[in-house]
C-alpha cells in the first residue's frame, strides 16, 4: 500500500508520517531530505548555487539510499546536516529546476520498492504517486507553522523571520513550473492547525485500516 501525503512546510508531515510509519510498519520517506541533499552537496563542494547546469549536476552525482527510515548521501548518514536556514532556501529554490525534480523523482519511486510505504512532501499525491492508495493533504495556519516551528527549537531564527522565511517557500512550492504544491482533488484534506499530533495520527490511521479491511472483504 502507497500512502501519499503533501501540504506546506512546517504543517506536521514528517512528525506524522514518522509516527504512522512505526505504528503501521511501514517504510518511511521524507522526499524533503532528498532536495535537501542536493543543496547540502552543491553547497559543500562550493557549487554556483546559481548556475542550474551545475545544479542538475550535483544532482545526477548523489547517490541516495534509505536505510531504518533515515537518508544516506553517497554512503554517509547526512539527515543531522539538512536543516539550516542556508539549506531551507537552497532546497526551496533548487527544487524548482524540473530536471532536478525529474532526478529526485526516479530516486524517490526506486526508494519505494518496499510493500507498505508512506511518502510525504509537496507533490507526492500529483505527481510521484498520482495512483497512492490513500492520499492526504495537511494544511495549517502561516501563523501556528511558524510558531511549531519555533517551538521545535531548531533554528536560530525569530518566530518573525520563521515566518517569513514560510511565506517564500510556501510562494516558491506553489509557483513551480512542475511539481507545485496543490491539492489533489481526491486527497484527504486535514487542518491540523488545531489538532494535536496523535489526533492526526488516528485520522490518518483509521483511514489505512478501514482501506486494509475493505481490501480484505474484497470490497476494492
Ligand atoms: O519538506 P521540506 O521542507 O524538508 O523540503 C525541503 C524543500 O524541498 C521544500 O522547501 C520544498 O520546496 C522542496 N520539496 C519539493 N517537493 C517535494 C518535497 C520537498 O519541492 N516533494
Amino acid at each position: 500500500m502507497i500512502v501519499a501525503i503533501d501540504g506546506p512546510a512546517g504543517v506536521g508531515k514528517s512528525t506524522i508520517a514518522k509516527k504512522i510509519a512505526k505504528k503501521c510498519n511501514f517504510f518511511y520517506i521524507n522526499s524533503g531530505n532528498f532536495y535537501r541533499a542536493v543543496a547540502f552537496k552543491h553547497l559543500a563542494y562550493n557549487g554556483d548555487p546559481k548556475s542550474e547546469a551545475e545544479i542538475v549536476e550535483t544532482a545526477r552525482s548523489c547517490n541516495f539510499l534509505i536505510i531504518e527510515g533515515k537518508l544516506f548521501l553517497d554512503g554517509k548518514m547526512v539527515e543531522h546536516l539538512l536543516r539550516n536556514k542556508e539549506i531551507d532556501m537552497a532546497s526551496s529554490k533548487f527544487s524548482s529546476i524540473v530536471e532536478v525534480r525529474n532526478i529526485v523523482n526516479e530516486a524517490l519511486r526506486s526508494s519505494a520498492k518496499s510493500l507498505d510505504i508512506i511518502m510525504e512532501g509537496r507533490d507526492i499525491t500529483t505527481v510521484v504517486f498520482p495512483q497512492a492508495d490513500l492520499k492526504f493533504y495537511f494544511d495549517a495556519s502561516v501563523d501556528i507553522r511558524a510558531a511549531r516551528r519555533f517551538q521545535q527549537n531548531e533554528s536560530d531564527l525569530s518566530l518573525q523571520d520563521l515566518k517569513e522565511e514560510i511565506i517564500k517557500r510556501d510562494y516558491n512550492d506553489r509557483n513551480k513550473k512542475f511539481g507545485a504544491l496543490k491539492r489533489a482533488n481526491d486527497a484527504v484534506y486535514i487542518d491540523t492547525s488545531y489538532l494535536t499530533i496523535d489526533e492526526v495520527c488516528d485520522k490518518v490511521v483509521q483511514n489505512i485500516l478501514g482501506l486494509k479491511q475493505s481490501k480484505v472483504s474484497g470490497e476494492s
